[in-house]
């Protein structure tokens, strides 16, 4: 999902610090409603012997929803092998939502206690590890949390459409699927496929994730609707639409293999989505050429209208942005650009997020910086790249909060916009640093086929950069990733010296040694600051230097002596 960028609205480069205080309180006045989180939310999986010793293999979920009572009553079976022998292990769910029983492969009744959200399952003693096919299935039921704020509060969502008809959804990013279904809640641990059988009244349909294998209606007149997901996925990404819909789709060809695109829409909004969703298709085609295939082929590629903004549950993206290009109708770019900005953003997380995922939460800021990357790179294609970096880098400064690193693994990672914003702009300085944009294409690429389906973690990704670039960057996560703060550079003027510029990097991380190239008409001036002051010739004045500066790189500049 992506953290509203209120600010863009209204900031323009350049925007001074007395600009931006005032715009803050306007903000909070006039859209606090919308606003995603007020104060961050701290992600943090701690480890778990529990958890560790088994590994899941797939989902079965077989639940009632019902729209009018608020409820979701049903079973879910979790198909998993023992990896160490144990007595116990633990599952989650949220305590608001009562288990009537649970049982293994042979139906024999388990033994188990709750606390808080946790369940621990006493295992008999026949299972074993490295047994396959072991199950244990949870009969569960009641009245789950109602979404406060969605996305960013998680939760359902219980909506009518314009003509009275329930239109519902759920999204449990950041607490976890634990919300609304028994599961291990753990993003190290993707199921490698999930059936998911749903019940709703009649007259309506019921949207999840992956390929409709057959509906039909039971017994009591209520319609069943049975979804596969055959690809692994990350438990947060299931999801649910309930609603009166229509459905239409089209197909995309490229090199003689066609994926479709199916999208779910509230029928008033049928003709205005025809024409609005045509953008999906150019914005899959410039993803595939950087990041190679759509990777979830065999399930297609879905928007589904939701009564929410947007979240990118893998192929079946929430779609509420009502039609309109930009985010909420604003266009933050610094250019015309006619494009819807949760389309764009949700899309990227396809490959960014929901393929190649965050091995855990407290890595999120790698799949919100890549999304958020990527919406760049469909700028470029585009506008070309100083479009892009104009999209990427302007207001970062004013933006960026810098209160928390972008990853955390001791205290946990505060959720907040500086994984995206922030996020976009240290791989735009990285790519600036490596200079070498063919290299910098095929890392894209090469990690999104080395990682595909898979998760990886900051440590991982990082020994992953390391080896794909011909040095060592640990000095550069050190200091963008691991620490709060932005480098600064020192600029003083030297008065006895007409055209000489001394420079040093000022508080910055230790070995931190970013290189700086500037690029004025036929001028080019290249920097190695370090931490003690240098000089340089250069026709470039202070000022221009501060601008091609905050251009290209995400740092601080401070002059001294002017
Ligand atoms: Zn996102």
């Amino acid at each position: 999902m992506r953290i509203l960028p209120a600010l863009r609205m209204f900031l323009k480069p350049g925007t001074t610090f007395w600009v931006v205080v005032p715009l803050i309180l306007l903000w909070s006045s006039c859209f606090a409603q919308i606003r995603p989180v007020e104060k961050p939310v701290i992600l943090l999986e701690t480890e778990n012997p529990r958890l560790a010793c088994y590994d899941v293999t797939s989902y079965l979920l077989d639940l009632d929803i019902d729209p009018a009572k608020h409820s979701v009553t049903g079973s879910c079976t979790m198909y998993f092998m023992l990896l160490s022998p144990i007595d116990s292990i633990d599952l989650f769910l949220d305590n608001r939502l009562g288990i009537k029983s649970i049982t293994d492969t042979v139906k024999t009744k388990l033994s188990f206690s709750r606390l808080g959200d946790r369940i621990r399952i006493v295992l008999p003693g026949y299972i074993h590890p490295g047994q396959t096919n072991w199950s244990i299935t949870l009969q569960y039921g009641g009245i789950p949390k109602i979404s406060a704020n969605p996305p960013w509060d998680g939760g359902f969502v219980w909506s009518t459409d314009g003509a009275g008809n329930p239109f519902c959804g759920v999204t449990c990013q950041l607490e976890g699927a634990r919300l609304w279904w028994p599961n291990k809640n753990v993003w190290s641990d993707k199921p490698d496929s999930i059936a998911f059988i749903v019940s709703v009244p009649r007259g309506l349909m019921a949207i999840s994730n992956g390929k409709l294998r057959k509906s039909w209606q039971s017994i009591d007149g209520r319609l069943a609707f049975n979804w596969i997901i055959s690809y692994p996925i990350l438990p947060y990404n299931l999801t649910v639409y309930i609603g009166k819909y229509d459905h239409f789709n089209e197909y995309l060809h490229h090199a003689g293999d066609s994926l479709i695109l199916d999208y779910y829409v509230l029928p008033p909004h049928a003709s205005k989505a025809k024409e609005h969703f045509k953008q999906a298709g150019s914005i899959l085609e410039v993803f595939e050429k950087y990041f190679g295939p759509y990777p979830f082929r065999l399930c297609g590629y879905k928007l589904v209208e939701a009564p929410y903004q947007g979240m990118e549950h893998q192929t079946a993206i929430a779609y509420g942005n009502r039609y309109v290009n930009g985010y909420n109708g604003f266009n933050f770019a610094p250019f015309q650009f006619d494009y819807d900005y949760v389309i764009l953003h949700e899309t990227a997380h396809e490959w960014w997020g929901n393929s190649v995922s965050a091995r855990k939460a407290q890595d999120i800021w790698i799949q919100e910086s890549f999304a958020t990357y990527s919406e760049s790179l469909f700028v470029e294609a585009l506008l070309g790249h100083d479009s892009a970096e104009r999209y990427i880098m302007q207001d970062v400064p004013n933006l960026m909060k810098n209160s928390f690193p972008l990853c955390d693994t001791i205290r946990g990672t505060a959720y907040t916009s500086d994984l995206y914003d922030k996020g976009s702009a240290i791989w735009n300085t990285f790519r600036n640093m490596i200079s070498n944009d063919s290299l910098w294409f095929c890392f894209l690429r090469q990690i999104q086929q080395d990682n595909r389906y898979g998760s990886i973690s900051t440590g991982e990704l990082i020994r992953y950069v390391n080896s794909h670039f011909p040095s060592d960057y640990d000095w550069f996560f050190d200091q963008y990733v691991f620490s709060p703060y932005i480098p600064v550079l020192l600029l003083k003027k030297e008065a006895d010296f007409p055209g000489r510029i001394s420079f040093k990097w000022d508080a910055c991380a230790t070995g931190f040694r970013l290189p700086i190239v500037l690029k004025s008409g036929s001028t080019t001036l290249a920097l190695k600051p370090s931490a003690d002051w240098q000089s340089i010739e250069t026709e470039l004045t202070l000022a221009e230097m501060y601008q091609l500066l905050i251009r290209r790189y995400l740092v601080k500049v401070k002059v001294q002596g002017v």
